[in-house]
């Protein structure tokens, strides 16, 4: 985890390794409020620190900043290890299933932009998932 830190460049302050070492014990994804009602408290970390820290971590590509879902609010997840990201997910009960395509992720790496360069990417494809489908026929 260190090793992650000092790699991108990052001071390694007590409170910056209370935030990954947290992350790296949750599930995939996560939101801001909930490191923040897991640390504020328990930890004596600022919110503030804690936003700050989660802004430094997704510019050093630790993180990634998922996009916004109405439902849950700003989330994240790590990033270390897993450049690009696709998924799934239902927009009826939040579900999400991560999923490999090699042709996809080829077709966004040989993609050129004018005037950006991309360092990574993160894939969504919204929609209803089989039991949320069964549900909707059942009613
Ligand atoms: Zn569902």
């Amino acid at each position: 985890m260190t090793s992650y830190l000092r790699t991108a460049g990052m001071r390694l302050t007590h409170e910056r390794l209370v935030i990954l070492k947290h992350i790296c014990s949750l599930e995939r994804n996560f939101t801001a409020d909930r490191i923040v009602k897991d640390l504020c408290e328990q930890q004596h970390i600022s919110t503030a620190t804690i936003y700050n820290n989660l802004a430094m971590l997704c510019d050093a590509h630790i993180l990634r900043l998922l996009p916004h879902r109405q439902q849950t609010g700003a989330q994240y997840e790590l990033a270390i290890g897993d450049k690009h990201s696709l998924r799934y997910v239902c927009t009826q009960c939040g579900r999400e299933v991560t999923f490999k395509n090699k042709a996809i992720e080829q077709l966004l790496l040989d993609r050129h932009f004018s005037n950006f360069e991309p360092d990574n990417f993160s894939l969504v494809v919204y929609g209803h998932c089989k039991t949320c489908r069964r549900k909707k026929k059942r009613d």
